[in-house]
C-alpha cells in the first residue's frame, strides 16, 4: 500500500511529505512480534500532532515493552483524504502503512472539542463502525485521554473506554488486560474485558453508566449499571513524576511542526487556581523535575535529534523553582552548539522579562503576557494575581531593555464583565504604548507595537467557572466591535479577536451531555470536519444538526447551570471536589482572590489528599 500511495496519491496532494512516515527516530517493530498492536491517533493534522508532547511520551513508554508496539495516525487532510475514499484506501499508521482497523488498540487524544468530528472522521475512514455497540471482538478497541476526557459524554456512544488524568502508566494496564483477555481460548470477549477494564482506577467505560433526565431537559443522575463498577471515576496521576521514564529520543518530523524542537516538560501541574482554566485543576498538584534530570535528557534530546532549539514546556514554566540555574546552566552547556532556550509563556513580572534577556541572547522574539482582565476587579474574580502595577513594571523592563513589540492576551466575556472592565483593556494598552515610547533606548528605531488578542471566555468542566454560561453570541460581537473600534484610533495597536460561533460551539461541547452524540454524528454526516480551522467551519450545519437532533446549544453553552444540578459529569473526578469548585465559584463572585498554594498554605482543594500526592517541590519550597 504504501508505495501505491506514494506513486498514484502523495504527488496530487498538498504537503505530501506529512504522509511519508520514516521520520528521524520512529521505531518500527516486527509486527508478528508484538502482542498488542496500538496506534496512537491525533485527530488533527500531521504538524499538529507531531508537536504533541504526550505522544512522545507514550508512543516511548509502550515501545518499551518488547511485546507491545505503538505506531501513529492523523487525520488526513481533505484532498488527501478525498483521493483515500475514491481509491477506498483505508486510513494507515505512518509506520508500517498498516490499515488501522488490524489492530488491537486505537487511541485518542482529546485536545479540544472541535478536534471531534475529525475522530468520527477517522474512525470511519478505517472502516471500522462508528459506535462502540456496534463493534464487536473483530474490530479494535478504541479508548481516548486527554483533557476533554474530563467530560467526554459528547463522545460516551463512539469510544470503547476513556483514560482520566496521566496515561504513562494506565496505559500499560489497560494493555496488559488486553493481553491477558485476548491469550485466553476462544474470541475476545469485549463485555468481559470493558469489565474488568472499568475497575482500573482512571478508566471510564461510558456503556456502564447510565444518564437519566427530567422532562424540562436537566439530567436527573447518572446510573450506574453494572456492579464492581465504581460510582465516581478518579482520575490517574503517575506515582514518581520526577523518576518517570522520558523519551531520550523524540521523532523529528519531515514537514516543519507547530513546535518543531526538543520539549522538556520540567514540571507538571499549576497551583495558581486561575478560576477559567481547566488544564490548572485537572493536572493538579504541581510536581517539579530533578534539575539535573532535565539537564542529562537535554543532552540526550539535542544529540540525538539535532534540533537547535530546547523548550522548557510545563502550563507555568517560570514558577519551576530552580528556572534561573536551569536556564543559566542550559545556555553554558548549550552555548557552543548555538542551541536556543524557549519559554513558552511568561509571568506578568519583571523576573520573567529578566529571564527572558538571558535567553535572548541567543535568539530574539517578541513578548507574551496574558493579563487575562484588564481591570483589577474582574482579575480578582479570575483569581489572575496580577496587579497593574506588576504589569506596568514589567513592559517598562522590557521596553527597557530593548524589546519593541508586546502581545497580550485577553478573554472576553469573563463571568460579571461589564463595559468598563472592556475599557480596562483599552486604557491599559494605551498606557503600556505610551510607557514603551518613554522608555525605550534611544537608538531603537522600531516603533514600539503593541498586539492585543481577545479570546471569548469558555466554560470547562471542573472549574469554578464550570456552572457559569457562556455570554451570548450577539452580545460577545458587540464587544469585539467595541473593542475594535476602540483599537482602531490607536497607532500600532494591532487587535485580534476569535470567531464567536466556534466559542459557542466549544462552550456547548465542553458542558454538554451525552445527547450530543447524536449532533456530532448528523453534523460530521453533513460534512463537518476541521471545524477549528475557519476555512473549514460550516456554522449552519451545525446549526441543522443542532435542530434535526431536537437539541439547542444555548441550553448547554449560555445557561447558568444550578448549583444544586446533576452535572453530565459529576461520576468523573480530578481529585478537587465540588464543594471547592463551587465555594471559588462564590469568591469570583465576590471579587476575593485565593491565594496560590505553593507559598501558602493549603486551601483544601482536596486533589493532595485524595491522590495520596503532595506538591513535589525543588529545594525551598515546601
Ligand atoms: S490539596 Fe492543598 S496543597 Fe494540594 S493542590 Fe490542593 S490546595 Fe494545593
Amino acid at each position: 500500500m504504501q508505495e501505491f500511495i506514494a506513486q498514484h496519491i502523495l504527488p496530487k496532494v498538498t504537503k505530501p511529505s506529512q504522509y511519508i512516515g520514516d521520520e528521524w527516530n520512529i521505531i518500527k517493530k516486527d509486527w508478528d512480534q508484538c502482542r498488542i498492536k496500538s496506534a496512537f491517533l491525533f485527530p488533527d493534522v500531521y504538524e499538529i500532532g507531531m508537536s504533541h508532547l504526550g505522544l512522545r511520551i507514550l508512543y516511548h513508554v509502550v515501545n518499551q515493552r518488547d511485546e507491545y508496539l505503538m505506531e501513529r495516525s492523523f487525520a488526513p487532510m481533505v484532498d488527501m483524504e478525498e483521493l483515500m475514499r475514491a481509491r477506498q484506501i483505508p486510513l494507515f499508521s505512518w509506520e508500517s502503512y498498516r490499515p488501522l482497523k488490524e489492530f488491537d488498540l486505537l487511541g485518542f487524544t482529546l485536545q479540544y472539542e472541535m478536534s471531534y468530528t475529525n475522530i468520527l472522521n477517522m474512525i470511519d475512514l478505517s472502516g471500522i463502525p462508528l459506535r462502540s455497540k456496534e463493534r464487536d471482538h473483530r474490530f479494535p478497541l478504541i479508548i481516548a485521554g486527554g483533557p476533554c476526557a474530563y467530560n467526554p459524554e459528547p463522545l460516551a456512544d463512539f469510544i470503547d473506554l476513556f483514560v482520566l488524568g496521566e496515561g504513562e502508566e494506565v496505559l500499560l494496564e489497560i494493555m496488559d488486560l488486553l493481553n491477558d483477555e485476548k491469550s485466553k481460548d476462544g474470541a475476545f470477549d469485549k463485555y468481559q474485558f470493558l469489565k474488568k477494564a472499568a475497575q482500573i482506577r482512571g478508566i471510564y467505560v461510558p456503556q456502564f453508566y447510565q444518564p437519566v433526565y427530567l422532562e424540562n431537559g436537566l439530567l436527573q443522575e447518572v446510573k450506574v449499571l453494572e456492579a464492581d463498577v465504581p460510582e465516581i471515576v478518579y482520575k490517574r496521576v503517575i506515582t514518581n513524576f520526577s523518576e518517570a521514564d522520558f523519551p531520550e529520543k523524540t521523532m523529528v518530523p519531515h514537514t516543519e511542526a507547530i513546535h518543531d524542537r526538543v520539549m522538556l516538560e520540567i514540571l507538571r501541574g499549576c497551583s495558581r487556581g486561575c478560576r477559567f482554566c481547566q488544564a490548572g485543576i485537572i493536572y493538579r498538584p504541581v510536581r517539579e523535575r530533578d534539575v539535573e534530570k532535565l539537564l542529562d535528557q537535554a543532552e540526550t534530546l539535542i544529540e540525538s535529534t539535532g534540533y537547535d532549539e530546547i523548550a522548557l514546556t510545563s502550563l507555568s514554566s517560570l514558577d519551576y523553582t530552580c528556572i534561573d540555574p536551569l536556564i543559566k546552566e542550559l545556555l553554558k552547556r548549550f552555548q557552543e552548539q548555538k542551541v536556543g532556550i524557549s519559554l513558552p509563556s511568561l509571568r506578568v513580572d519583571a523576573f520573567s522579562v529578566d529571564l527572558a534577556r538571558k535567553v535572548q541572547q541567543v535568539r530574539k522574539s517578541g513578548l507574551t503576557f496574558a493579563p487575562e482582565a484588564g481591570s483589577q476587579r474582574l482579575r480578582d474574580v479570575i483569581n489572575k494575581g496580577v496587579r497593574e502595577e506588576d504589569i506596568l513594571e514589567t513592559v517598562t523592563a522590557a521596553f527597557s531593555q530593548g524589546w519593541t513589540s508586546i502581545k497580550l492576551y485577553f478573554m472576553i466575556g469573563l463571568p460579571t464583565e461589564t463595559y468598563e472592565d472592556l475599557d480596562g483593556i483599552a486604557d491599559l494598552a494605551a498606557k503600556i504604548l505610551g510607557l514603551g515610547r518613554r522608555v525605550k533606548p534611544k537608538g531603537i528605531k522600531k516603533p514600539i507595537s503593541i498586539t492585543v488578542s481577545a479570546s471569548s471566555f469558555v466554560p470547562k468542566a471542573h472549574t469554578p467557572f464550570q456552572w457559569a454560561g457562556q455570554e451570548g453570541a450577539n452580545s460577545l460581537r458587540e464587544k469585539q466591535h467595541y473593542l475594535k473600534d476602540k483599537f482602531h484610533s490607536m497607532k500600532n495597536v494591532t487587535f485580534n479577536y476569535h470567531d464567536v460561533e466556534v466559542s459557542f460551539l466549544e462552550a456547548a461541547f465542553a458542558r454538554g451531555d451525552r445527547r450530543l452524540g447524536d449532533v456530532l454524528e448528523q453534523a460530521w454526516q453533513s460534512g463537518c470536519k476541521f471545524d477549528g480551522w475557519s476555512e473549514h467551519f460550516k456554522y449552519h450545519l451545525w446549526m441543522e444538526a443542532f435542530t434535526a437532533c431536537g437539541l439547542d446549544p444555548v441550553f448547554f453553552a449560555n445557561r447558568n447551570f444550578g448549583e444544586d444540578e446533576v452535572l453530565p459529569w459529576d461520576h468523573l473526578s480530578s481529585g478537587v471536589s465540588k464543594s471547592w469548585l463551587l465555594k471559588e465559584y462564590h469568591k469570583a463572585i465576590e471579587e476575593k482572590p485565593t491565594p496560590d498554594c505553593r507559598e501558602n498554605p493549603c486551601h483544601g482543594c482536596g486533589v493532595c489528599p485524595q491522590m495520596d500526592l503532595w506538591p513535589e517541590l525543588l529545594e525551598g519550597r515546601k
